[in-house]
């Protein structure tokens, strides 16, 4: 597992976890939306895992959130969903036409959920959270591309 990830057990009964991959602004968001919540280091033995990438992927950092991803599925018992939150991590936002700025993860990962916004509202965080725990979710579009 690589250093620094954090599971955040959302409902405190371990049936959704999530990690942040934090990256620019969205990221206050997802604090916001986690303040109460005791961020833990050992992945979880049981439960869904989502993955929220927020803020804004570049080119040259594309490799690294790749690899956090790949690393948090290989510890985990199911594969987890990835949650692209906000508009630079789903099509480069306000930077789309940036030069370095990746123009939406799913250029190199399957995303499960997008997220509308500059910046998504923290609620829009407890409602995927809500879908999932609930089994409202699609397992197909999830992980990384091969
Ligand atoms: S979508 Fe807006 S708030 Fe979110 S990281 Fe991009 S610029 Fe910042």
């Amino acid at each position: 597992m690589a250093a620094g990830v954090k599971f955040l057990d959302w409902y405190g009964d371990g049936s959704v976890h999530v990690v942040d991959i934090g990256l620019a602004c969205c990221t206050l968001e997802f604090e916001s939306a986690s303040a109460d919540l005791v961020a833990r280091s050992e992945p979880p033995a049981s439960g869904a895992v989502l993955i929220v990438v927020s803020g804004t992927v570049t080119d040259a950092l594309m490799p690294a959130v790749r690899d956090l991803v790949t690393g948090v599925t290989a510890s985990v018992p199911s594969t987890p969903l990835v949650v692209s939150f906000g508009a630079c991590t789903s099509a480069g936002g306000p930077y789309w036409d940036s030069y370095s700025v990746t123009k939406g993860i799913d250029q190199f990962l399957d995303v499960a959920w997008y997220v509308p916004g500059c910046p998504p509202p923290p609620g829009a965080l407890h409602e995927v959270c809500d879908a999932v725990r609930r089994g409202d979710h699609d397992q197909l579009s999830a992980g990384v591309r091969s």
